[in-house]
């Protein structure tokens, strides 16, 4: 993927990350932040992000193998932290603007709760 200086990412994204905005925090690691949803569409929904700027999916490369793989393992540990892991949950990721993705910054949306429709 297209990877851009962390220090100048201008997305909302990029602006939580560097704490110019508020966010809700849920969990952090080396490579990754994650935050409740401004907008919930479930009872639990977290954004899952790298610290790097990647745009998204639809730029994803071989090297990028590891830093999205990571990004999944510790959507499963966000899962088990928040109770979800055994009822289940369910991952998006929405690649480029017409599948609906408003920020331009890779990420996950971890969903779960009773509400969640069917797919
Ligand atoms: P997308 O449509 O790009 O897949 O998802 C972007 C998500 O970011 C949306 O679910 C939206 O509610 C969330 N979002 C947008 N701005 C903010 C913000 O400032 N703070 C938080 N916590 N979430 C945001």
């Amino acid at each position: 993927m297209t990877r851009h200086p962390f220090a100048t990412n201008p997305t909302i994204f990029g602006k939580i990350l560097r704490g110019e905005i508020p966010s809700k925090k849920v969990y952090e690691d080396d490579l990754t932040y994650a935050f409740e949803d401004i907008a919930p569409k479930a009872e639990t929904h977290i954004l899952i992000i790298p610290k790097q700027h990647l745009i998204g999916n639809q730029d994803a490369q071989t090297g990028d193998a590891a830093l999205l793989g990571h990004l999944m393992v510790t959507a499963n540990k966000i899962a088990i932290q928040l109770g979800v892991q055994q009822t289940g949950y369910r991952l998006i990721t929405n690649a480029g603007e017409g599948a609906g993705q408003q920020v331009p910054h890779f990420h996950l949306h971890l969903l779960a709760g009773p509400s969640l429709p069917g797919f």
